[in-house]
């Protein structure tokens, strides 16, 4: 694995709007190929355009494969594993278009 890997950082909510239950059936088709290391190439359409995805909330670091090409996610962990950072993402963004705009008296 290159240390050039792409990643780019996304928010669950950007993936998965309101999910009940769970989220990585959302976002997984197939979970049970697990790639440690970024996939060679996808299994869905075979580009090689393979990104790493990491998420604002869950651990540090990659968390899931992104195809750039066809979209199709893999897992990087099992899914046990991924399912349970995405629940800590999910509570710890709860809902960023809330913030929305704060007046600014509340800075005084
Ligand atoms: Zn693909």
């Amino acid at each position: 694995m290159s240390l050039d890997t792409l990643t780019r950082m996304i928010l669950v909510e950007d993936l998965v709007d309101r999910v009940k239950g769970r989220l990585l059936d959302k976002l997984v088709n197939n979970q049970t190929l697990v790639y440690r290391k970024v996939p060679s190439h996808c299994k869905e359409c075979n580009s090689d355009s393979i990104v790493g995805v990491e998420i604002m909330g869950a651990k540090s670091g990659i968390l899931l494969w992104e195809c750039e090409d066809c979209g199709e996610m893999f897992l990087k962990y099992n899914a046990d594993i991924t399912e349970i950072e995405l629940q800590k993402a999910k509570d710890f963004w709860t809902n960023p278009r809330d913030w929305g705009y704060i007046p600014k008296s509340k800075f005084s």
